[in-house]
């Protein structure tokens, strides 16, 4: 009776209980858990309650890959984990959860919580819910079950328990996992009408996993695509990023341009997308990236912000040239100007903008090749950034392939061999670029050198 009640209101079987699967069948061993996961999962049993490995590390480990983090979800509340602990500290005001640190070890625990609050009358729906679905507030302790039912995929919702090395399955993530299909829990329009972002890391997700999207899940995200213009911006950042420097940004954005996720998002990307120069540099820049971030070398937020701006930019560079302003002047104007515009849409933080344009100023930089500044510049702190840049930039088809190779030489020579390679400085050929840039006809470009030294 119940049963028959609760399809009739959510218009699916309700999980009959986890299926259990054994050491077995998924090949989970317990020493494949961080020691402070295994800590963390222990103490809190030992003090009565239940804890899981959750979510991406179990994911990640059913498929052979290494996990990034291990979380933790369980039925104490923030206060009863952080009184296990002596190391722990509680995150979050609204909703809650506990850091738990094991020397530079850190274990996110999370009370399992539920969908939303029952809902009893209307206004109290109309706080939980906006008038498109989009839920409002999502804190409210639950069950291991309303726990599993909240998250996104089936993948996502696989419980792991270490002692018993057992992987709970509330929603057949296990079957999914095998296949390579990422699906969406419950009914997928509802759930991304819910939370939008769900919609970009479906994306990440099947670029990461090398997954098919689920046609059912996937069918409404065209129409719902839209209301990611809902999202705070920040959120948005955090999530692009996420893609981006993900080791698999090149199929990430492929994936995102398939669902038609691009538009809007990141206007930036999408313009990108729609001319051949710039798709050339942005492919360059996100294959540098993955092969920088799977060889465990970081990829930093700046550097990839760089990149996703620079055709941006430098048009803005050389309109403002046009407009009669210097060089120096029109650059620093431009790095401004496209960096706040595009700060309207996705709020990145400002401490991002110096290394930004240091990147960018360095490049009219690398064109000076005499005297004693092609020395100054290898000692300047973002040497390094900026010579990446200019190698993607060379790669992209955008900067002389000599260039590059130039630099790459005068970095491995010794003193005598560098100052062999110096170019002799062409007072001719200064001038006359300054004779074109006063008649209003210089094109911007970087290779009209500017140097540029900024705080
Ligand atoms: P990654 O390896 O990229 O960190 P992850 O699966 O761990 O992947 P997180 O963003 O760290 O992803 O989130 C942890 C878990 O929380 C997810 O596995 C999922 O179960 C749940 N989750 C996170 N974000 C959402 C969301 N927007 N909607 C529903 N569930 C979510
Ligand atoms: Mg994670």
């Amino acid at each position: 009776m119940i049963r028959r009640f609760i399809k009739k209101v959510f218009g699916r079987k309700p999980p009959a209980g986890p299926r259990i699967l054994t050491l077995e069948s998924h090949g989970i061993r317990r020493e494949q858990v961080s020691s402070c996961a295994l800590k963390t999962t222990r103490a809190l049993r030992e003090a009565g309650f239940t804890a899981f490995v959750v979510g991406g590390a179990v994911r990640d480990l059913l498929l052979g890959k290494e996990p990034k983090d291990f979380d933790v979800a369980t039925d104490a509340t923030p206060e009863e984990v952080k009184r296990v602990f002596r190391r722990a500290r509680l995150i979050g005001r609204r909703f809650q959860i506990v850091h738990v640190y094991c020397g530079s070890d850190l274990i996110e625990v999370t009370t399992y919580r539920a969908a939303a609050p029952p809902v009893e009358d209307e206004e109290e729906a109309s706080r939980v819910t906006a008038e498109d679905g989009m839920l409002l507030r999502d804190n409210v302790f639950g069950s291991q079950e309303e726990d599993a039912a909240r998250r996104d995929f089936s993948v996502n919702a696989l419980y792991y328990d270490p002692e018993k090395e057992e992987v709970w399955d509330w929603h057949g993530g296990f079957e999914d996992a095998r296949k390579k299909v990422l699906r969406m829990i419950g009914d997928p329009a509802t759930r991304f009408r819910e939370d939008p972002v769900r919609m970009l890391r479906a994306a990440r997700f099947a670029a990461k996993l090398e997954f098919h999207i689920d046609p059912a899940t996937r069918a409404p995200i065209a129409e719902l695509a839209p209301m990611l213009a809902r999202i705070p911006t920040s959120r948005l950042f955090d999530e692009m990023m996420k893609l981006l420097l993900s080791g698999h940004a090149e199929r990430g954005v492929k994936q995102l341009r398939a669902e038609g996720l691009h538009h809007g998002i990141l206007p930036m990307l999408d313009a990108i997308l729609d001319d051949p120069a710039r798709q050339r540099f942005l492919h360059e820049a996100l294959h540098d990236t993955d092969a920088r971030v799977r060889a465990g070398h970081g990829a930093s937020p700046a550097f990839m912000l760089a990149c996703l701006l620079w055709f941006d930019m430098r048009a803005e560079w050389r309109a403002n040239e046009d407009e009669g302003l210097s060089p120096q002047s029109a650059l620093y104007e431009a790095m401004d100007q496209s960096l706040e515009r595009q700060r309207k849409v996705l709020a990145f933080p400002r401490r991002f903008d110096g290394t930004i344009k240091e990147i960018w100023s360095l490049q009219s930089r690398f064109e000076q090749r005499s005297g004693a500044r092609p020395f100054r510049l290898l000692d300047h702190p973002r040497f390094r950034a900026g010579y990446d840049f200019l190698l993607i930039r060379t790669r992209g088809g955008d900067a002389p392939a000599e260039l590059a190779d130039w630099w790459t030489r005068f970095q491995e020579a010794d003193d005598p061999e560098r100052k062999s390679m110096l170019l002799s400085s062409s007072p001719g050929q200064a001038s006359k670029r300054k004779r074109r840039r006063r008649s209003g006809q210089g094109n911007g470009k970087p290779g009209d050198a500017v140097e540029v030294k900024l705080g």
